[in-house]
């Protein structure tokens, strides 16, 4: 079974692999001959565990967590993560943001709750299409930890290099928000003390939220935090304090295979998929700066490789924009409220050819309108 799809730009929750939705449809109903669909097995019977163990161990392959980093799989998304990393970490003290975009802002706001929140830095002034430099950032002495968001998905900015703290003569750890760019690159460890992110934008389906921590941080949270909640005893219980997301684990763990199968140019895994990330981002943004009728805002040193928003210089074509798209199979084309426009997000699971396809019509329809 293999079928055409029309390629699908949703900032999430995303498009997923086509093999591996054909390999949980082919395993929907008794996987690995059991009898037992996934989501109808106990979380603790040999069938599930070896399934969330081969997940945890290629999860680990992938980003090279090293051995000091525990992973967890909980709930919540990131919107969760937003107060679940203050509860477990803040120890109700300062902490310090750099506020990128839409959901650094959201995070900085939620941590008010639990902790006193302290903003670094702040790309608003600028409409968050820059990020400011790491040089000028007012950190806090005393700051808990230090969170960015190191990929914004509205405002499609990203990190493409994360901030060396202990350069900037700081101790705290930092905290990250990869929720939409997880598994799109490689992640320097020796940078980052913790990084969450919801499945849906590049692993697999919502419900499943990843968490890796280093083991140091464990054990603080505050008396409050709810028990599921507490990073110490969800590593306890590996991840089975209270019922994970079965199915959405397997599935992730069907993209984690996928993603150790990819090959490019030599390279394999997260380093395969980089590099054609880079390839497709740079298609996209290459034709964006050349063409008179769309406009990409975001300083080009960090322009996000998988969440391109563009404005129409004329926004009455908006609607003629998106219905032309989407009758050549370019689906959910249509930007974030805040920012309008369009936005393309182009994560793991979209091919080149997508990118190509979408290009192509963006040209024809600016043609058609000289
Ligand atoms: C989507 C997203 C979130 C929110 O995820 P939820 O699953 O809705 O909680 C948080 N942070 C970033 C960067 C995101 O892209």
């Amino acid at each position: 079974m293999s079928m055409c799809r029309p390629f699908n730009f949703s900032a999430g929750p995303a498009a997923m692999p086509l093999e591996v939705l054909e390999q949980a449809a082919a395993e929907m109903t008794s996987w690995h001959g059991c009898g037992m669909g996934v989501m109808e097995m106990s979380h603790r019977g040999k069938e599930f565990i070896s399934i969330y163990e081969q997940a945890e161990a290629d999860l680990r392959e992938l980003l090279a967590v090293p051995p000091e980093y525990r992973i967890l799989f909980m709930q919540g998304g990131g919107i969760a993560e937003n107060a679940i990393v203050p509860l477990n970490l803040s120890r109700g003290g300062v902490v310090d943001f750099v506020v990128t975009g839409g959901w650094s802002q959201k995070s900085a706001k939620e941590a008010q709750r639990y902790a006193t929140p302290h903003t670094a830095a702040s790309g608003q002034a600028s409409g968050f299409t820059t990020v400011p430099a790491p040089a000028s950032w007012q950190l806090s002495a005393d700051a808990a930890y230090l969170h960015i968001c190191s990929n914004e998905t509205i405002h499609g900015v990203e990190f493409h290099e994360l901030p060396d703290l202990k350069a900037l003569g700081s101790d705290a750890p930092l905290v990250i928000d990869f929720s939409s760019h997880v598994l799109s690159r490689p992640v320097d460890w020796s940078r980052v003390a913790l990084a969450f992110g919801g499945a849906q934008k590049n692993v697999g389906p919502a419900g499943v939220t990843l968490v890796i921590v280093r083991e140091d941080l464990l054990g603080h949270a505050l008396p409050i935090c709810p028990s599921a909640f507490d990073y110490k005893t969800v590593a306890d219980n590996q991840s089975m304090f209270n019922t994970p997301p079965t199915y959405a684990i397997y599935m992730a763990g069907l993209t984690f295979q996928w993603l150790k199968r990819q090959r490019e140019g030599g390279l394999q895994g997260v380093a395969a998929m980089e590099k054609r990330n880079i390839a497709k981002a740079e298609l996209l943004y290459g034709f964006i700066d050349q063409s008179g009728l769309y406009v990409n805002q975001v300083d080009p040193t960090v322009r996000s490789r998988m969440n391109v928003p563009f404005l129409l210089r004329d926004e009455r074509l908006n609607d003629a924009f998106l219905a032309g798209a989407k009758e050549r199979g370019l689906l959910q084309l249509k930007g974030h409220k805040s920012v309008g426009g369009m936005r393309a997000s182009i994560y793991n699971a979209m091919p080149i050819e997508g990118v190509q396809a979408l290009v192509d019509y963006m040209r024809d329809f600016e043609k058609e309108r000289a």
